[in-house]
């Protein structure tokens, strides 16, 4: 598969070693754990962290994940991780990562997964957004945060343009405006944690 070929010998390494310690049913069956050895998957990884099926769109998927990266921790504060993060430009690169109808998706720690219609700022923001509440809040408790915290966050600091949203997303992100106005940026993520 010409994505192996692609491989630096440590990061085939990595991916054999997560290959070889997972069970056969959860690569078949779950198809988000293939963020985990995304360049056995057939695409190209081009840093450690991000890759791509379009290695042609490396450098856009590197300043995508770079500004997006930079404009969550300035509002935010920094992201400890750098997550995983999977560009794809075909449908079928998506389907095999799993993503479904979404525009994108972020699975826990394991990283997002880009679909061709995601390849714009705001869904990148949107998606390490969703990856640094995962980091400060825990995944069980970011799983179980209310909605329109999670979601109204995501879609207002992402500065999505969309406006109005479909709801329920467009009353979630006012909701969360609120709440944000109410709380000091040094409290934010214990106020979150209290939710
Ligand atoms: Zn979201």
């Amino acid at each position: 598969m010409p994505g192996v070929m692609r491989l630096k010998p440590t990061i085939l390494g990595v991916s054999l070693t997560v290959v070889l310690c997972l069970p056969l049913a959860a690569w078949t069956f779950y198809k988000p754990v293939w963020l985990l050895a995304p360049s056995l998957a057939g695409v190209s990884c081009i840093t450690d962290v991000i890759c791509t099926d379009a290695p042609k769109r490396s450098d856009e998927a590197r300043k995508l994940y770079a500004e997006a990266f930079a404009c969550v921790a300035r509002k935010l504060g920094p992201i400890k991780s750098r997550p995983r993060a999977v560009f794809c430009t075909s449908d079928a690169c998506a389907r095999s990562f799993g993503l479904g109808r979404s525009t994108a998706k972020t699975v826990g720690p394991l990283g997002t997964i880009f679909g061709p219609r995601a390849w714009k700022p705001h869904y990148v923001r949107h998606e390490l957004i969703h990856q640094i509440q995962n980091e400060r809040l825990g995944t069980y408790r970011a799983l179980r945060s209310p909605k329109w915290f999670i979601e109204g966050m995501a879609y207002s600091l992402s500065e999505d343009p969309r406006s109005p949203l479909a709801e329920p997303f467009e009353q979630y992100r006012s909701l969360f405006e609120a709440w944000s106005r109410s709380v000091g940026k040094d409290e934010l993520w214990q106020k979150a944690s209290e939710l």
